[in-house]
């Protein structure tokens, strides 16, 4: 059903922004589910899902499937449009989109973790060989060769994880400048200081071209910070490139909420739909006192 003002927007249908919704109806608010596509580009590329509660192994793909259907059935309204700025209209929110303005009394952001795929033949063999998580993709390459990009403190604990399970494991230092490397690598681990020239293979990664050397692999860790989301509202604060929230997943801006890889990590469907079900159910929370609040003003 279309409503002038909804009582709850979501911007992004990935797994966080679906569990927001569908917790957001079943506290009966009128909800929006405004997405760029009815697809997760994210969990697509997972070819096999293993640790996520209940469901042993599946594809990200039809996992996601499953998360579409349960949104579609709890009525969201689904608008698929692109979302580039929200605005505070005093009493609610309106967000600029690719298919008009749309108006709710109080927003969810969960737009994912936005990569940056800034080295040469990074986005072309993502899910091919490139991996952003070695949580999720490690498993894969049990056994096999693979080199971590890492662009963050985190990448040498993600680099540590790996030489447990993998045959060979390189990390190649990209946190220029950074005096706080992080935690230090696994002695079976070898280090590599140089510019990574590209990521290399056809259809598959074959090895990754440094100035100084080629490295052979089964598989590339690019690890590095998400991008900010802040330029989406003014206010929004956002900490080593995540939004900032509470335990409710209240961002910086009354009304506005967040869930998902847009507030930092771990990456992982689990959190995303754990934190969405907070999210959708405090908004709902939200909409209900300013309502009470609105009728108690005679408004
Ligand atoms: C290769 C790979 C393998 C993975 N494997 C696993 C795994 O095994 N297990 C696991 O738990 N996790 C895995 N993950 C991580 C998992 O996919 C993510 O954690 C999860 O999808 C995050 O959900 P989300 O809802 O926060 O964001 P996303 O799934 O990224 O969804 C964000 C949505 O927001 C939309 N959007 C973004 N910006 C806008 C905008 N401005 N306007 C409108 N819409 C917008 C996008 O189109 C998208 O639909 C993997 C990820 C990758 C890349």
């Amino acid at each position: 059903m279309d409503y002038e003002i909804y009582d709850v927007m979501i911007i992004g249908a990935g797994p966080a922004g679906m569990s927001a919704g569908v917790n957001a109806r079943v506290r009966a608010k009128s909800v929006a589910l405004v997405s760029r596509r009815f697809a997760s580009p994210s969990l697509a590329k997972a070819p096999s899902v293993h640790n996520y509660l209940g469901v042993e192994e599946m594809s990200g793909t039809e996992l996601y499937s499953r998360f579409l259907e349960h949104a579609r059935r709890a009525e969201a309204r689904l608008v698929e449009a692109d979302v580039t700025g929200i605005y505070d209209m005093g009493g609610h929110f309106s967000a600029l989109t690719s298919a008009g303005d749309i108006s709710a009394r109080a927003v969810i952001i969960a737009t994912g973790a936005v990569q940056s795929a800034s080295i040469p033949g990074e986005s072309e063999l993502l899910g091919a060989g490139v991996s952003y998580c070695a949580t999720c993709d490690g498993p894969l390459y049990r056994g096999k060769r693979v080199v971590v990009l890492g662009y963050t403190a985190e990448a040498r604990e993600e680099a540590n994880f790996l030489a447990e399970i993998c045959s060979e494991v390189t990390y190649v230092d990209l946190q220029r400048g950074k005096a706080d490397k992080g935690t230090p690598l696994a002695n079976s681990v070898r280090e590599v200081v140089g510019k990574v020239v590209g990521i290399r293979g056809e259809s598959f990664v074959t090895h990754v071209e440094l100035v100084s050397e080629e490295i052979p692999v089964d598989g590339v860790f690019v690890i590095r910070e998400s991008i900010p989301a802040e330029r989406l509202l003014d206010g929004l604060v956002v900490t080593d490139g995540a939004i900032a929230v509470d335990r409710e997943m209240a961002t910086s801006v009354s009304g506005v909420f967040a869930a998902g890889d847009c507030t930092g990590r771990p990456w992982q469907v689990a959190k995303a739909v754990g934190e969405g079900l907070v999210a959708g159910l405090s908004a709902a929370r939200y909409v209900d006192r300013a309502l009470a609040a609105a009728r108690a003003e005679g408004r």
